[in-house]
């Protein structure tokens, strides 16, 4: 008996999760991907002798990578060398007033202590219901393909969600633990990356805390990609078969079953299509009318996380006074915030990153050099022009330039640009978003863009659109999460499993 062809649309995270969970389970599994290289928004690219990560750059949730290697008889040490950073990051508050992040929890109370008496106790505290969020929420409601509420109705499950601050803001939980002003722009920096204002993210997400402080950050030794690299190997190992520069430009249904997928030089028959580009890419553009479940009014009501302006630079000389992850919150978060959020538009005094992964990793650069990945989060579907870009260039290297007190643009050997018209250029995203829909309370579970199509029996979603959201731990469990929901709907018969290797 022939297995059922799966055919997965993108090679980021959450596709590359999906399809090495369908080929285990003995699908014959086809990747297309629209550009030369799999990573999606992780890609990397090589430029005079600079190696950069395109997108992600913080590997926070190690239990979550490990447990995904794990599920198919591996370990993240088969693929890629890990290590902790310490300090964690720092924290730039103003001139001469830098922070490092120490990876000791106990240096870390006795830092809050010095700010504000009392907050190492409440520390303590805070993190201990932190874990237990952390606990339930990624081994037990991540994992769950929000298509119907009885998902959420065993008592246990209730009880647990109840404790879980689902209905208080993280704003006002961090606020009853602390007040001195440093402490909480740290508890509130790892909201950022579920793309809401803390004012709009359940407390739910302290467990964003657990994982940054309790957790750790970590990096793979050679850089982000080494990830991706890993799992294209694992996925190659378990039978999927990877086509580049395959874009694809339809769905093809017949009475609301797919059945073939067109690109501009194939089409390729399906049992079963995984969406796992941006969602509103795949439900407008690749599916006939009749067959969208979504309306353009729903999707412009949707609460995007922001986009980015990243500046990749090559730097001719080892510099100073920056760690690997360096944060610069020298002005206020809350008019940045305003300008993403509520009045979108290009900032005025905007907050931003620095990546210099060449601090850890020599293997990024030339020896002697540093590589700096420069990102300024901004509200998505603005005007993106080389004007604005430069504009915001200058404006980030003045403030760097007067904060690390040295010269960094005469030794810049090496840039480019990137925002929200390459966003959509390369990976069709919604107004050029970087990191998908936000977390917010009426955006989670069963209130996000549906993993199942209400309209195309056998097309499902991943990635960060839908369940459970956005970054790259949960885009891995978004994969594994819809290679269930497949295989609960097409099992396989015993005689149609294709042979998979170990
Ligand atoms: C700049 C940046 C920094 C980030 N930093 C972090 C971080 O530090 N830590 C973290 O955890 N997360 C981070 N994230 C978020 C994280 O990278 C994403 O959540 C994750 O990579 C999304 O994976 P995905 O599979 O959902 O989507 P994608 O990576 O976008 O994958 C979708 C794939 O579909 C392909 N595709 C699109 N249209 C078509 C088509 N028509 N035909 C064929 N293929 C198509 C795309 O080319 C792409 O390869 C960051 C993201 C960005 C952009």
């Amino acid at each position: 008996m022939k297995s059922k062809k799966v055919i997965v649309i993108g090679a980021g995270f959450s596709g590359l999760s999906a399809a090495t969970s369908l080929a285990d389970q003995g699908y014959e599994v086809t990747v297309l991907e629209k550009n030369a290289t799999p990573g999606g928004r992780a890609r990397s690219f090589e430029a005079d002798g600079y190696t950069f990560d395109m997108g992600p750059s913080w590997y926070w949730m190690p239990d979550v990578f490990e447990s995904y290697f794990n599920k198919f008889g591996k370990s993240v040490s088969d693929y890629y060398d890990l290590v902790r950073l310490d300090p964690s990051y720092t924290v730039v508050f103003g001139e001469d007033d830098f922070v490092d992040l120490p990876a000791s929890l106990d240096e870390l109370k006795a830092l809050f202590e010095q700010w504000e008496t009392g907050s190492a106790t409440r520390l303590d505290k805070f993190l201990e219901q932190a874990a237990y969020k952390y606990e339930v929420g990624i081994n037990q409601l991540v994992y769950k393909p929000g298509r119907s509420l009885s998902e959420f109705m065993s008592l246990r499950l209730l009880l647990d969600v109840l404790r879980m601050d689902v209905f208080q803001s993280i704003h006002t939980h961090i606020r009853r633990f602390f007040s001195h002003e440093k402490i909480i722009k740290l508890m509130e920096f790892p909201v950022l990356f579920l793309g809401a204002l803390p004012q709009n993210t359940p407390a739910l997400y302290s467990l964003m805390n657990y994982a940054d402080i309790s957790l750790g950050t970590w990096y793979p030794m050679g850089g982000m990609y080494k990830i991706i690299e890993g799992m294209v190997q694992l996925a190659e190992e378990k039978g999927v078969a990877f086509l580049y520069n395959q874009d694809v430009q339809e769905i093809e249904v017949e009475q609301g079953i797919a059945r073939h997928v067109r690109t501009a030089t194939g089409n390729f028959e399906a049992d079963v299509v995984v969406g796992s580009a941006d969602y509103h890419h795949v439900e407008k553009n690749l599916l006939a009318p009749a067959y969208q479940t979504y309306t353009d009014r729903y999707w412009d009501k949707r609460v995007m996380a922001p986009s980015c302006l990243i500046f990749y630079l090559g730097i001719s000389k080892k510099l100073e006074n920056l760690r690997h992850h360096n944060l610069f919150f020298d002005e206020d978060f809350g008019p940045h915030a305003h300008e993403i959020y509520t009045d979108p538009k290009w900032p005025a005094k905007p907050l931003f990153y620095v990546s210099a992964p060449s601090v850890t990793d020599a293997s990024v650069a030339p020896e002697g050099c540093e590589n700096l990945f420069v990102l300024m989060p901004v509200a998505p579907d603005l005007e993106d022009t080389e004007e604005l870009r430069e504009r915001y260039y200058n404006l980030i290297m003045d403030r760097l330039e007067h904060l690390t007190k040295q010269d960094v643009r005469s030794a810049v050997v090496f840039r480019r640009n990137y925002a929200h018209r390459d966003f959509i250029a390369d990976y069709n995203a919604f107004k050029g978003n970087a990191y998908g829909l936000a977390n917010t309370l009426m955006q989670t579970a069963l209130l996000k863009p549906s993993l199942k199509s209400k309209k195309v029996k056998n097309l499902y979603y991943t990635g960060q659109l839908t369940v459970p959201g956005p970054g790259v731990p949960p885009s891995l469990i978004s994969g594994q999460v819809v290679a269930k929901e497949v295989a609960k709907d097409y099992a396989l018969a015993p005689g149609q499993r294709l042979p998979v290797s170990n």
